[in-house]
């Protein structure tokens, strides 16, 4: 029946009412909505493992093109291929689009299932990306029924877009997401929720990793240790120094997480290297801490240091997501329910598409705990209203 079909306009009124229409078809769906993250969570897909990437996104594809959805393949040679979708079934021109964000992989090694199998128990859907983010992609499939089933059809064209290499810095995705996120006028990151209260991600830190390398001079050291630069001793100054970048009240966190040098006890070190994390909250302290690696000097007589990296994720400021947000908080509050917004130290492509300056909204996904453990859990009475959240915002956007 197309003339029921209609656009909505966005206004109080009927944001309302389609706030209401959504989460009814949704809320008793929270079963379904288990069974099919069952199904997500037992193929196994992850970051390094094509095919196992591939054979999820197969399954991820199979689910959208039952609902008649355009699906496209971005094929990759190294990782798994991405998954583009367009949802766009309204009449004549979109008036701009939509970018959800979402990713295929796991941070969990093929096997992991075995001992952590997917199940439900005490209201809690467990297994390896059940949460991070599984759960996320399930969400996007049921708020797409129920538009459909509602026959709400949004006034923009919606992409998803479902990447194979985010737990792994995004390498091979990164210049998909920026494209399709200049083309978009907001962007909706799946990634889970914080805290069992669901709190959306309206601010994330930078994220990036540097290198210290040092070369200093074997020598025995015991007969001519005069004559050797011990590497060793060189980078343990330099992380003292590092260390005092750190700067909590300002958000800059700064970790040498890896070092390794030397060969023997008995040998001067000859060379020894440092990986750094470090972590801004402001973009203008990203390049700012960028330069004060750079002028690091050796301290030692005779030792070299090369300092190699840098940021990878920028910073993703409140500003970007603030004004997306009181919009999230304001359907939310039409579905009698009180949504809150958090900071993370963590990175998500979020950062890549909000340092783009187009407004960004992340968290949207699962609600639960246990990211990256065997812990991971989303709360199955949560996924409805997810869904309709997520459903409602891709309506009146
Ligand atoms: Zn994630």
């Amino acid at each position: 029946m197309r003339g029921l079909a209609r656009h909505t306009t966005g206004g109080a009124k009927s944001s309302s009412d389609t706030i209401h229409e959504l989460y009814g078809y949704l809320r008793p769906r929270a079963k379904e909505m288990a069974g099919l993250l069952g199904r997500f969570v037992r193929a196994e897909s992850p970051s390094y493992e094509k095919a196992a990437v591939d054979r999820f996104g197969r399954l991820v594809a199979a689910e959208w093109r039952k609902r008649r959805a355009r699906v496209e393949f971005l094929r990759q040679r190294e990782r798994g291929d991405h998954l583009r979708i367009v949802l766009w079934r309204g009449r004549g021109r979109p008036l701009g689009q939509i970018l959800v964000l979402g990713h295929l992989d796991t941070v969990y090694d093929l096997g992991t299932l075995a001992r952590m199998p997917f199940r439900v128990s005490h209201g809690r859907a467990l297994g390896p990306g059940a949460f991070d983010m599984k759960s996320g992609l399930v969400i996007a499939l049921f708020a797409a029924d129920a538009l459909a089933r509602r026959r709400i059809r949004p006034r923009k064209r919606i992409v998803f877009l479902w990447t194979s290499d985010e737990e792994i810095g995004s390498k091979t995705s990164r210049a998909w997401i920026e494209r399709e996120a200049r083309r978009s006028d907001a962007v909706l990151v799946l990634e889970p929720s914080s805290g069992l209260d669901g709190r959306l991600k309206t601010a994330r830190k930078g994220v990036g990793e540097i290198e210290l390398s040092v070369t200093g001079r074997a020598a025995h050291s015991g007969i001519n240790p005069e004559d050797g630069v011990n590497a060793v001793h060189e980078l343990a100054l330099q992380i003292a120094r590092i260390a005092r970048f750190n700067d909590p009240r300002r958000g800059i966190g700064v970790n040498a997480d890896v070092v390794e040098g030397g060969t023997r006890a008995n040998v001067i070190a000859a060379s020894a290297r440092a990986l750094v994390d470090v972590r801004v909250k402001r973009a203008a302290d990203m390049r700012r801490l960028e330069a004060r690696f750079r002028r690091l000097r050796p301290i030692l007589p005779g030792a070299r240091l090369e300092v190699r990296g840098g940021f990878s994720r920028p910073p993703l400021e409140r500003a970007s997501s603030a004004a997306l947000f009181r919009k999230a908080q304001a359907l939310a509050s039409r579905m009698g329910l009180k949504l809150q917004e958090s900071f993370t130290g963590g990175g998500s492509d979020g950062n890549f598409t909000a340092a783009l300056g187009v407004p960004t909204l992340d968290g949207l996904g699962g609600v639960g705990e246990g990211a990256h453990s065997p812990r991971e859990c989303v709360l199955v009475g949560k996924l409805p209203e997810r869904a309709a959240l997520l459903a409602a915002l891709l309506a009146t956007l």
